[in-house]
């Protein structure tokens, strides 16, 4: 049919062929390590709430109790007159959880990590990104309009290189964790480099805070990193912290800066109060229940050991992110629906979120799970995966 846009249909046809067609399960219970899709009941082993703190008492009991005081809607932008005494507590408890001088609350983690790099960047700089980063990170570069160069992953030589032949400011953007892979950025060597050539780095450890390190200072507790060392850190809060949101921390003029030009921080309706209520219970959860951490690492070595001995192809991830290649991505629906069928949730991750030929099923642990989930799922990728 002729006519604007008479090419979608053909589009989804397109999409359609190449199995990148992607459709949304309905759940129809809460979330935990069971869900219920289409009236069954289903082992869940692909949600970002590692530590199970989406359902706890304590975060739910604040969300109600500040919904009772405060309402639902937070009225207006934080700059206009939505920023509320419980957000401004939650960026002070979340700034010294990192050690940092502040942070600031984002709406969402897309939005923080666009905001950063389009205040902070223009023509005459220049953004380095490692090229498994997430779709956030590159969108944010790419809108900045900054000199955009990808290096290849964790790869601090080619990044050396590319920074030498660049003017301007530059910065360095990387994921902690690795969203998709689950292996840790090299950020010790990443910030000596940054600082050897004078640029700025930038963390989003979405997947690390609240989750990696003793305390769950995430992947910068880990290498012992300071404000000084990774001037810019982002983090989300409906990942491990199991709430909704996101943060960026760093320095006064880091954060005063933002306030005045962050796009996506001035011109939107700020986080329901209830929600920054209910992440500062679940902020106390993460410092105080370092169980949580000990009881998915043993879960997670678990299920390495399990599939070493079932001849499994795991990836150098030790975090609770365990992808298993598979390369096409008609394989990895095929996976995700036989395990599907024999009670799991597992998704297949296609391009273009992770690159062509790289197709996975994306594993990933909760401390809610016990050892009978890890060794249920185990049996059952044993089957399936030798069939
Ligand atoms: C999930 C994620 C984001 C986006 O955070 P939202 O709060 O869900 O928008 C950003 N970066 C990384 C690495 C993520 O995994």
């Amino acid at each position: 049919m002729a006519g604007p846009f008479a090419h979608l249909a053909d589009d989804l046809e397109s999409i359609r062929q190449k199995n990148l067609y992607r459709s949304r399960r309905v759940i129809q219970s809460s979330q935990g390590v069971h869900v219920q899709i289409d009236g069954r009941t289903l082992v869940n082993f692909c949600s970002n709430d590692y530590l199970g703190l989406a359902q706890h008492p304590a975060v739910v009991k604040a969300f109600k109790n500040a919904v009772d005081e405060y309402g639902v809607g937070s009225g207006s932008a934080h700059l206009i007159c939505g920023h509320s005494v419980i957000h401004h507590a939650l960026e002070e408890e979340l700034a010294a959880f990192t050690g940092r001088d502040r942070a600031l609350l984002f709406s969402t983690g897309y939005m923080a990590n666009l905001g950063v790099m389009t205040a902070l960047l223009d023509r005459s700089d220049a953004v380095f990104e490692d090229r498994l980063n997430h779709a956030s990170l590159l969108d944010g570069g790419l809108s900045s309009g900054a000199k955009f160069k990808r290096y290849a992953h964790a790869d601090v030589d080619s990044l050396a290189v590319h920074l030498q032949q660049a003017t301007g400011n530059k910065l360095v953007v990387t994921d902690g964790v690795f969203s998709m892979d689950g292996d840790f950025a090299p950020l010790d060597d990443l910030s000596r480099i940054a600082k050897q050539e004078n640029a700025w780095l930038m963390v989003d450890d979405a997947h690390g805070l609240g989750v990696i390190g003793e305390q769950g200072g995430g992947l910068l507790e880990y290498y012992g990193l300071s404000q000084a060392d990774v001037p810019i850190l982002m983090g989300t809060l409906g990942k491990g912290f199991g709430t909704f949101g996101a943060f960026v921390a760093g320095s006064e003029t880091l954060i005063e800066t933002l306030i005045q030009k962050a796009r996506t921080y001035i011109y939107t309706t700020a986080l329901p109060t209830a929600v920054a209520a209910a992440t500062r219970a679940s902020l106390q959860l993460v410092i105080q229940e370092a169980w949580r951490r000990s009881k998915l690492n043993a879960l997670t070595q678990r299920f390495k050991c399990g599939a070493g001995q079932l001849g499994l192809t795991l990836m150098p991830s030790s975090s609770a992110i365990q992808p298993i290649r598979v390369g096409g991505s008609h394989t990895a629906v095929a996976l995700s629906n036989a395990l599907f069928d024999a009670g799991f949730l597992v998704s297949a991750i296609r391009p273009p979120t992770v690159p062509q030929g790289s197709a996975r099923l994306r594993i990933t642990f909760s401390a809610l799970h016990d050892e009978q989930h890890v060794d249920q799922l185990l049996d059952a990728l044993g089957k399936i995966m030798h069939d």
